[in-house]
C-alpha cells in the first residue's frame, strides 16, 4: 500500500453516552479536514476498533453536518471486553494501521481513556507482533512507529480531574433542574416532601449543584457526609424549621452514591422512611435514572465540546508528539491540556479517599469551588430568621435592579434576601430600580416573601432603565437618609453599573450616599466589566439555541436561508455563542461591523451550497451589527440575488430570550455571587467602611472590582467591556462553518 503524505486521524466516542459528544465529533471532523489531515471515525467505541470493517469510516465535512442539537452520539458506543484483552486490542491495531492511521481521539470516561492509554503503551509491541505473524508489513509498520493519543472527557457525572466540566454535565444539570422545578410545585401544592435521588457515582457535583438551582432543602453527596451523629435528627430539624417559616414544599437530594461517615450508603428509602416517622410527612420518592441522559445538549454542551474538539485535533498535529497523552479540557473558562494518566490517578484517588472516609482530601481533590459551593448550600439549607446576635448592629441594606430583566435576578434577591436575615439584619426590596429608589417606593423583606425565587425567570422587585441625573441624587440621597439604609446592592446591567457609579462618585457630597455599594452583573447582553459571563446570559443563550434547532427543523423539505436577529446591543457575545452553538454559517457581530464585502461573499457562499445540495442556510445577527443593514436589508438582498434557488426567511427572535427560567449555570452564579456579594456588603457596611465593588466571575473564581475603575474597565461609547475574551472563539465559529476560510 502506497504512504499517505496527510495524516491521518481516528476519532470515537466510548463508555457512557453524554450530551456534547457530537459536537465534539464535529469539530474534531472539521478541524482536521480544514487542516489538511483524513479524518475517520470509529462506529460503537472499542467494539469497532476491534470490529474493523465497516465500523471505521472516512468522514468529510458533510457527514457532520445537522448532528450538533442531537443527544448521544451518532457514531455510537459500547462496552468491549475484547478491548480489555491483548488479543483484541492487537486486532485493533490492526485494523488501525490498514488505514494508517496513528493518531487517535478518544471521548470518553476514565475506563476508556485508560484503555486508551494501555493501548497506545502496547502499540510497538503490537505491531512487532503484527510484522512477526506476516500480517502488516514491516515497512508499513517503521512508517508508524508511535500511536498518538488525546483524550476528552465525555461524562455527565463531572466526575474528572483535569477539567472543570465534562462534556455532558451542564445538560444533565439542565434536565435535573427541569424535574426539581416540576417535582416543586406538586410537592408546594400537597405540602409534600420529595426525595429525589441523581446520578453521579462517585462524585457529588450533579447532586450539589441540582441542589443549589433547585433551592432544595437538604443535599447527601459521597464526598462529605453528613454529621457523624443523628444527621437524620439534623435533617428533621432543618426540614422542620423550613415548614414552620413558611415553606410548602420541602426536596432532600441524594447522589446516588452517597453514605454516611462510616462509609455505608444512604439510600433515598431509608431517608424517606426517616421522614415520614419522625416528621409524619407524605414523603415521595423519585428517582431520575436515564432521564438525566437524555435530551437535547444545551448551549455550553455544544461551545465547550466544539472548542475541545478543536483543541484536541490540534494539539495532536501541532505539537511535537508528546511521551504522555494528553487530556483536553476545560480549567478557569480556557482549554488546557493534562497528562491523561495523571488526571486518570487523581480521579481514582477521589473514590479511594472516600473509600478510606479520608472526606476532607475528597472534598479537597474536587477543587476549590466545589467546596465554596458546598459551603454556601450548607448554610443556605440552614439559614432561618434570627434576631441580630447581641452586641451587633442591625443593619439596613437596600437592594435594587438596574437596567433590563435578566433571568436569575429573582434567585440572587432571595439568596440575598435569606442570608442577610439570617444574620439579623433588615433588607429592603426597592420597587422597579433606581425610579422606584426615588420614589421612596420599597419594602421590608420577610423570610418567605422570596419564596420559590430561586427557580423564576423575571424580576419580582421589577426594572428599570432610569439611570439617576445629577439633579435626581438629592432624592436619592434623600430616600437613602429617611430609611436609614447601610448599604446598597445593585443587581442589573449596563444602565445599573452607571448609576451606581454616578451615587458612588458623588458620595462626598451627600453624605448619605457614602455608604458602600455592591453591583452584581445581571444582563443577558453578557457586556459588563468585571465577569467573563453576567447572570441571565446563559439561559438567553440556551432559549437562542432553542428558537434556532425549531426554526432549522422547520426547514427540513425546502431549500431556505434564514437570518436571525438576537439582542446583546453593542455586545456579539449571543450571537458568537448562538452561531457557535447551532451550527451558523455566518454571525454579524457588532465588535465587526458588516461590509458590503462580507455579505457578498456570504451570498456567494450560499448561492453555491445551495447549487450544490445545500437544503439550509444560518445566518445570525446582532440587533446592533450596522445600523444601515438591518436584517431586513440582508434578507431582501439575499431574496433577490439568491433568484429562485433558494427563499429568505427573517426571524427576529425579540423578547423570549430575557423570559425563562434561569439556566442551573444562571441560578448557580447567582446563588454564588449574591453570597460573596452579600458577605462584602455586610463587612463594609458593618465597620462603616464605604468602599464600593462591582464583582464577577474571572477565571472561573468570584473576584471583586473598585467601584472607582468602572471608566478605566469599559469602552463607554460601545458600551462593553474593553476585554471581551469569548472574541477568541470568532476564527474556531468560521472554522466550523466553512473549510475554505480559517
Ligand atoms: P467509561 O469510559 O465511561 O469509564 P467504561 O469503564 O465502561 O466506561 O469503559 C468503556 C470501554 O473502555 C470498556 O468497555 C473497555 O472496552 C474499555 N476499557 C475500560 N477500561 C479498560 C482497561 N483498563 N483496559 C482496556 N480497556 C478498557
Amino acid at each position: 500500500m502506497a504512504a499517505h503524505s496527510r495524516p491521518r486521524i481516528a476519532v470515537m466516542t466510548s463508555g457512557g453516552d453524554a450530551q456534547g459528544m457530537n459536537a465534539a465529533l464535529r469539530a474534531v471532523v472539521r478541524t482536521a479536514l480544514s487542516s489538511g489531515a483524513d479524518v475517520f471515525a470509529i462506529y460503537e467505541g472499542y467494539k469497532g476498533m476491534v470490529s474493523g470493517g465497516d465500523y471505521i469510516r472516512k468522514m468529510e465535512w458533510g457527514d457532520v453536518g445537522g448532528i450538533l442539537q442531537r443527544g448521544g452520539t451518532v457514531i455510537g458506543t459500547a462496552r468491549s471486553l475484547e478491548f480489555r484483552e491483548r488479543g483484541g486490542r492487537l486486532q485493533a491495531a490492526r485494523n488501525l494501521i490498514e488505514h494508517e492511521i496513528d493518531k487517535l481521539v478518544v471521548i470518553g470516561g476514565d475506563g476508556s481513556l485508560t484503555g486508551a492509554n494501555l493501548f497506545r503503551q502496547e502499540w510497538n509491541s503490537l505491531l512487532a507482533e503484527l510484522v512477526e505473524t506476516g500480517i502488516v508489513e514491516k515497512a508499513m509498520a517503521e512508517r508508524h512507529p508511535a500511536l498518538s493519543m488525546v483524550g476528552m472527557v465525555g461524562s455527565i457525572d463531572n466526575d474528572m480531574f483535569g477539567t472543570d466540566m465534562t462534556i455532558g454535565a451542564d445538560t444533565a444539570l439542565h434536565r435535573i433542574t427541569e424535574a426539581l422545578d416540576a417535582i416543586a410545585s406538586t410537592a408546594a401544592s400537597h405540602q409534600r416532601t420529595f426525595v429525589v435521588e441523581v446520578m453521579g457515582r462517585n462524585c457529588g457535583y450533579l447532586a450539589l449543584m441540582s441542589a443549589i438551582a433547585g433551592g432544595a432543602d437538604w443535599v447527601l453527596i459521597p464526598e462529605m457526609p453528613p454529621e457523624k451523629e443523628h444527621w437524620e435528627q439534623q435533617m428533621c430539624d432543618v426540614l422542620e424549621g423550613g415548614r414552620k417559616a413558611g415553606r410548602r414544599d420541602s426536596i432532600v437530594i441524594v447522589a446516588e452514591g452517597a453514605r454516611d461517615w462510616s462509609g455505608n450508603p444512604i439510600t433515598v428509602e431509608h431517608v424517606q422512611r426517616v421522614l415520614e416517622e419522625r416528621l409524619g410527612e407524605d414523603t415521595r420518592v423519585t428517582i431520575l435514572g436515564h432521564v438525566q441522559r437524555g435530551g437535547a445538549p444545551s448551549a455550553f454542551d455544544r461551545t465547550m465540546s466544539t472548542q475541545l474538539g478543536h483543541a484536541a485535533v490540534r494539539t495532536l498535529l501541532d505539537d511535537a508528539p508528546s511521551e504522555e497523552p494528553l487530556l483536553i479540557g476545560i480549567h478557569e473558562n480556557r482549554v488546557t491540556k493534562t497528562p491523561l494518566m495523571h488526571c486518570v490517578e487523581q480521579t481514582h484517588a477521589v473514590a479511594d479517599a472516600i473509600q478510606q472516609h479520608d472526606y476532607e482530601r475528597a472534598m479537597d481533590l474536587r477543587g476549590s469551588s466545589f467546596r465554596d459551593t458546598f459551603r454556601i448550600l450548607r448554610t443556605l439549607t440552614r439559614v432561618l430568621p434570627h434576631p441580630p446576635r447581641p452586641g451587633q448592629r442591625r443593619l439596613r441594606l437596600a437592594i435594587l435592579h438596574g437596567g433590563g430583566p435578566a433571568p436569575g435576578m429573582n434567585t440572587v434577591v432571595r439568596v440575598a434576601v435569606r442570608l442577610g436575615i439570617d444574620q439579623g439584619h433588615l433588607v429592603f426590596g426597592v420597587r422597579n430600580g433606581f425610579q422606584g429608589l426615588m420614589d421612596g417606593d420599597m419594602i421590608e423583606m420577610d423570610w418567605m416573601s422570596v419564596s420559590g425565587w430561586a427557580t423564576m425567570g423575571g424580576a419580582e422587585l421589577g426594572v428599570s432603565r432610569k439611570v439617576p441625573t445629577n439633579q435626581d441624587l438629592d432624592t436619592i440621597a434623600q430616600r437613602l437618609a429617611e430609611y436609614q439604609i447601610d448599604g446598597l446592592m445593585m443587581i442589573g446591567g449596563w444602565s445599573g453599573y452607571q448609576s451606581t457609579y454616578r451615587l458612588h462618585s458623588m458620595r462626598l457630597c451627600y453624605p448619605a450616599l457614602d455608604i458602600p455599594i455592591i453591583c452584581l452583573p445581571a444582563t443577558i447582553n453578557n457586556n459588563l466589566p468585571g465577569s467573563e459571563l453576567s447572570i441571565g446570559a446563559d439561559t438567553a443563550l440556551n432559549s437562542i439555541v432553542l428558537a434556532v434547532d425549531k426554526i432549522k427543523q422547520s426547514a427540513v423539505a425546502s431549500r431556505r436561508c434564514f437570518v436571525v436577529e438576537v439582542m446583546g446591543r453593542e455586545c456579539g457575545y449571543l450571537a458568537l455563542m448562538g452561531g457557535l452553538a447551532t451550527g451558523a454559517e455566518r454571525v454579524y457581530l457588532p465588535e465587526h461591523g458588516i461590509r458590503l464585502s462580507t455579505l457578498q461573499s456570504d451570498l456567494e457562499n450560499l448561492i453555491q451550497g445551495f447549487r450544490s445540495g445545500k437544503r439550509l442556510g444560518l445566518l445570525i445577527r446582532n440587533e446592533r451589527a450596522n445600523a444601515l443593514y438591518t436584517s431586513s436589508f440582508i434578507c431582501a438582498l439575499l431574496e433577490e440575488e439568491g433568484g429562485n434557488l433558494f427563499d429568505v426567511r427573517q426571524s427576529v427572535l425579540g423578547h423570549i430570550q430575557q423570559g425563562g427560567d434561569p439556566t442551573p449555570f444562571d441560578r448557580i452564579l447567582a446563588t454564588r455571587l449574591a453570597a460573596r456579594g452579600l458577605e462584602f456588603l455586610i463587612e463594609k457596611a458593618g465597620s462603616r467602611v464605604s468602599e464600593s465593588a462591582f464583582v464577577g466571575l474571572r477565571s472561573g473564581k468570584v473576584q471583586f472590582f473598585d467601584l472607582g475603575r468602572l471608566p478605566e474597565m469599559i469602552d463607554e461609547k460601545h458600551r462593553r467591556p474593553r476585554e471581551q475574551w469569548w472574541l477568541n472563539f470568532v476564527p474556531i465559529a468560521q472554522l466550523m462553518a466553512h473549510p475554505d476560510r480559517p
